[in-house]
């Protein structure tokens, strides 16, 4: 890493930056004061005079543009500085609607403040390589804004796809590896959204989890999740569903923010006549940053006699010592192992590890991602549990899974 200032003392009268300056850093004045200025017509025009701690020089870096006025130590400044890459690695990190909110302000800022002239001039004066690299940093820009843009008009859209009945809830069978038999379902999210169709969850769960869409579509989630297990289990009557089926529901890390999440649950499930112990809760190890407060919901869960499933596992930090502190039920080993277990020596052996550690914690293992006969047959001998994958069946709507067990039945009597 380069050694980089973080002092600098200027002299009075002393120009720390002019107007039309490619900017690098920004400044907080530690001691004296500062003029900010614009020169007009061969006349200074004052337009601040700051003294200490203020910041100043930050609309440059944050807006990706020059200067828009200069900065001149009035009295003898110490000033800190702060790097561009301060500011602009927070920007990155930054809500990208947040993000762009603050880059039009600062335009919005520059031409009002400083006045359309000084743009103008600030125009006239750049040469060709200067009005290439304002080109090149204003289509960074627009393609930000763009992206930016695309989440706002997605959030409009998804506030509307409950009252709008856009929302639906299909359903994936998990099977009991060595009975064959389907011991419940895991409820995954589909919205039928009228411009494009049916839309996958990966391309809108981050949009409702940056929001606190969250928490309404979460609680639409338990209510849709309780009635379709219960319509299922009205309407399927076969020997290879186990007796009481569970649905297993998706829960973000956000939803453990929900105050009234428990007794929607608890409703959801009652008017639908499940037992609590068909309601299986599948996390992330996201949740585990919440510390005490992940623990006190997984206790209230327990206590209501729901069960607990540790979502997509090998993918994380995959700490143990979750697994020891954590009152988890299952462990679902993530996808992307099984899917390439045949191909990928190093996948099967993390597949093994974790259907060995499930076994050592007293865990048991879920896997997922079982495309054919082959990787159900591997962990099988493996000696895991429950497998959820293409191979036994494709998440399918409501309607649509009742149809194949009826189908199947039919195909069994016959
Ligand atoms: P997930 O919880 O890991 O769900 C499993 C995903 O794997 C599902 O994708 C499922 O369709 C897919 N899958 C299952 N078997 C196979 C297979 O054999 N091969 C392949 N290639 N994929 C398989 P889906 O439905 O697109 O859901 C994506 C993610 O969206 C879910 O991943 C989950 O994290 C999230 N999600 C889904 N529904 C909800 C919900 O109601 N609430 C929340 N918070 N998240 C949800
Ligand atoms: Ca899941
Ligand atoms: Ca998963």
């Amino acid at each position: 890493m380069v050694n980089v200032p973080t002092y600098k003392v200027y002299e009075p009268g002393e120009i720390i930056f002019n107007e039309g300056d490619i900017g690098d850093c920004s400044f907080f004045i530690e001691e004296g004061q500062v003029e900010i200025f614009l020169d007009r017509d061969d006349k200074n025009h004052t337009l601040a005079v700051l003294g200490e701690n203020e910041i100043f020089g930050e609309m440059a870096i944050i807006g990706k543009l020059p200067r828009s006025a200069g900065a001149r130590a009035l009295t003898r400044c110490s000033l800190g500085i702060i790097q561009k890459e301060q500011l602009s690695d927070r920007m990155k990190e930054a809500d990208p609607v947040i993000a762009m909110i603050i880059r039009v302000l600062i335009q919005r800022l520059r031409r009002e403040v400083i006045g359309p002239q000084a743009e103008d001039r600030r125009k006239k004066q750049t040469n060709e390589d200067e009005k290439r690299r304002l080109k090149v940093i204003r289509t960074t820009t627009a393609e930000e804004e763009k992206y930016a843009l695309g989440k706002i008009k997605m959030e409009a859209l998804l506030r509307n796809a409950i009252p709008n009945n856009e929302m639906e809830m299909h359903f994936q069978p998990i099977i009991h590896l060595r009975s064959g038999r389907v011991a419940g379902f895991e409820a995954l999210l589909r919205w039928n959204n009228p411009a494009s169709g049916l839309v996958y969850p990966d391309s809108f769960i981050n949009v409702c989890e940056e929001t606190n869409l969250i928490i309404p579509i979460g609680r639409w989630v338990l209510e849709a999740s309780c009635q379709g297990l219960a319509r299922i289990q009205k309407r399927v009557n076969l020997s290879s569903v186990a007796a009481l089926p569970f649905v297993s529901i998706n829960v973000s890390g956000r939803q453990l923010h929900d105050e009234g999440f428990f007794d929607c649950l608890e409703r959801a499930r009652t008017s639908a006549g499940l037992k609590p112990q068909q309601i299986k809760l599948e996390i992330t190890e996201q949740i585990f940053v919440q510390g005490q407060r992940a623990l006190e919901w997984a206790e209230k869960a327990h206590f209501l006699g729901y069960t607990l499933a540790l979502d997509d596992f090998g993918t994380g930090y995959s700490s143990f010592q979750y697994l020891g502190m954590f009152p988890l039920d299952f462990i679902k080993i993530d996808k992307s192992f099984i899917m390439k277990m045949l191909e990928e020596e190093k996948s099967l052996v993390i597949a093994r590890a974790i259907v060995n550690l499930g076994q050592n914690f007293n865990i048991p293992v879920i896997a997922e991602g079982i495309e054919d006969a082959a990787h159900a047959q591997n962990l099988i001998s493996m000696g895991c549990d429950y497998g959820q994958g293409f191979y036994f069946s494709k998440p399918a709507s409501i309607e649509d899974t009742i149809k194949n067990y009826q189908q199947k039945k039919k195909q069994s009597a016959a």
